[in-house]
């Protein structure tokens, strides 16, 4: 297992920063229309474990079909950080892993993660 620590990241421009403590042991690549297209590459967290540190007004909010996961988006520089939604009635954060800083994309598991059938 990996230990839970603090992680931090955010958008190419740095307007958007968060916060996140994590045990990143997979990255999920989402099969949904939106994030095939985007390449984004996912952990899921308690909405708990997240904090946005800046960039709250800088974000655009995209929302598709059955509208319960907001992906939001840097207005400036289109990067993708975080989703927000509730999954399985609890409120969680999906994170881009790709944007956190420091982080070894070559040391975790990329696993498939069916979000076309959510
Ligand atoms: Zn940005």
């Amino acid at each position: 297992m990996t230990e839970a620590k603090l992680h931090a990241g955010g958008c190419h421009c740095g307007k958007v920063r968060y916060e996140v403590t994590t045990a990143v042991e997979a990255a999920l690549g989402c099969n949904c229309s939106m994030c095939s297209k985007k390449g984004s590459l996912l952990t899921f967290v308690d909405e708990g474990a997240f904090t946005l540190k800046s960039g709250e007004s800088e974000l655009t909010d995209y929302q598709f079909n059955k509208h319960n996961i907001h992906h939001t988006f840097c207005r400036t520089c289109g990067v993708t950080s975080f989703a927000r939604g509730t999954f399985k009635d609890k409120k969680m954060v999906a994170i881009n892993v790709r944007t956190l800083d420091d982080f070894d994309l070559d040391a975790v598991k990329v696993k498939v993660f069916d979000g076309k059938s959510l």
